[in-house]
């Protein structure tokens, strides 16, 4: 983050404008739009901004017909400059940091201390979208796009939300206990009325639901195992991000990316349980044993895998543990990596012309070895996708070519498929470990076997370096 997001109070505090255009002016509406006491500072104002200012009744503003001198700055808590002249505005910018007052200069990011978002406005509901000065206009699109799903009708609806906030603190404890009655209030009926202009009944129905809070229930905790899909944050399911948000606690493992983590509620708790091969950071029976103790200390815990849970995750032994102790879940699937990391790489899994069918294999070889079914992975026409499978690539290879697959069927190996850093390395069962092993390669990384690979030469779609 390149600014912290703030809402600053200015209500009924001196604000200075330099500055009398048509810039000064929309940031002079804007500030109003706060309840600003506006200092505006300029040897000539625009008509309109004369007039904005002796319209508002509230406050007494003040303008100054000159050109700005130091004491301007007296009594003010934020600074804007607004001119077309770039010395008066840098000395407008170095004065104030002398005084530890938040400046902006309209159009520099380089000399602004804080940047005015691009704004929602359903007051007392306010949404702020920057870019961080890179890209206005980009911020100006989202900020229309949510304004076309952020009903109007909600600066009602919190209104009268806050209304009820004291009786809520009084009637619903602990805070836990709070938070998820404010949950279902807004996902349920009250919600409902405000939103559809009946206040009055939302209103009824909220003091209805708060007076009946004595005798609840205590809260009833559950699990949701939800796979996190490969890396792209854009593959996540609307579903896994609805629970995303919704979660109390969350356990989550190394695969799960960064990107994604952010997208978590807040104030979640987060819980890394690790996975690593050989170097599993909290044993999984411990993560089941944690997920029944969350679940029933009433909390909303979110195992978030990564891909789809069901698939090489573990996700049934910690189900079971669930279901043993009847606790409720859900399982929502995510796409696992060797549909992610296949499409994302331009290699069809099954193909008419070459493969009818497909399989997904663990490549952790125990010691020894010996454990895979050889035989059965040679089929000429099947593609067969190892997961786990780099500490094994140079054995997988060796014993497939001794089981009778040809030497030169193509193979894959995609590091970090669907990332910024998705790499592809093709070859052959034959060379593939040899590129391998004269390469950096990093994990997560997938092997995907069979005559399909090759299409990657002409198929590959996102630019990524390819061997
Ligand atoms: N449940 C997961 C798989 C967990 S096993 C799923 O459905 O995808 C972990 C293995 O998945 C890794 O060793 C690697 O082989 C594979 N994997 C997961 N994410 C990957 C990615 N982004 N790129 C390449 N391989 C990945």
């Amino acid at each position: 983050m390149d600014f912290l997001p703030v809402f600053l109070r200015v209500s009924g505090r001196h604000c200075l404008l330099v500055g009398g255009g048509q810039v000064a002016l929309r940031k002079a509406g804007l500030l109003l739009r706060a309840g600003a006491r506006l200092r505006v500072v300029a040897p000539e104002l625009q008509p309109e901004l004369r007039a904005l200012l002796q319209d508002s009744e509230h406050e007494k503003h003040e303008v100054l017909e000159r050109s700005y001198a130091t004491v301007d700055l007296d009594d003010c808590v934020l600074v804007v400059a607004a001119t077309d002249d770039l010395e008066l505005n840098r000395r407008v910018h170095a004065e104030a940091q002398t005084r530890g007052l938040p400046v902006n200069v309209v159009d520099n990011p380089a000399l602004c201390s804080f940047i005015f978002p691009s704004i929602v406005d359903r007051s007392p509901v306010v949404v702020a979208v920057s870019s961080g000065g890179r890209s206005p206009v980009l911020a100006r699109l989202l900020r229309a796009r949510l304004e076309t799903f952020i009903p109007a009708s909600y600066g009602r609806l919190a209104e009268l939300l806050g209304r009820f906030r004291g009786l809520a603190r009084d009637k619903v404890r602990p805070m836990a206990r709070r938070l998820r009655f404010w949950e279902d209030v807004l996902n349920g009926p009250v919600a409902e009325l405000a939103l559809a202009g009946r206040e009055e009944q939302a209103e009824g129905l909220l003091r209805e639901l708060l007076e009946g809070q004595g005798e609840a229930p205590p809260l009833r905790g559950e699990v949701w195992l939800v796979g996190a899909g490969p890396g792209d944050p854009d593959l996540l399911t609307f579903r896994a991000l609805r629970l995303m948000q919704q979660a109390d606690v969350v356990l989550y493992d190394r695969l799960v990316a960064p990107e994604i983590l952010n997208m978590l509620r807040q104030d979640a708790e987060r819980i890394h349980v690790g996975k690593q091969r050989a170097n599993h950071s909290v044993p999984q029976e411990e993560i089941s044993r944690m997920l029944v103790r969350l679940a029933q200390e009433g909390k909303r815990v979110l195992r978030l895998k990564g891909g789809d849970p069901f698939i090489f995750g573990r996700g049934g032994e910690e189900i079971a543990e669930l279901s043993a102790h009847g606790i409720p879940f859900q399982v929502v699937p995510g796409i696992t990596a060797a549909s992610g990391c296949a499409a994302y790489a331009g290699i069809p899994l099954t193909h008419r012309d070459y493969a009818q069918s497909v399989r997904f294999v663990t490549g952790h070889l125990k010691e020894g070895g010996a454990e895979l079914d050889w035989r059965s992975l040679v089929q000429p026409h099947e593609t067969v996708v190892f997961y786990m499978g780099l500490a094994g690539l140079p054995e997988i290879c060796r014993q497939l070519i001794a089981h009778g697959r040809a030497a030169a069927t193509p193979a894959a190996l995609v590091q970090q498929g669907t990332t910024p850093q998705q790499r592809v390395l093709t070859g052959s069962l034959a060379t593939l470990p040899g590129i391998v092993a004269a390469n950096e390669v990093k994990a997560p990384t997938l092997l995907i076997v069979g005559e399909v690979v090759q299409l990657h030469a002409t198929l590959a779609w996102k630019g990524e370096a390819r061997a």
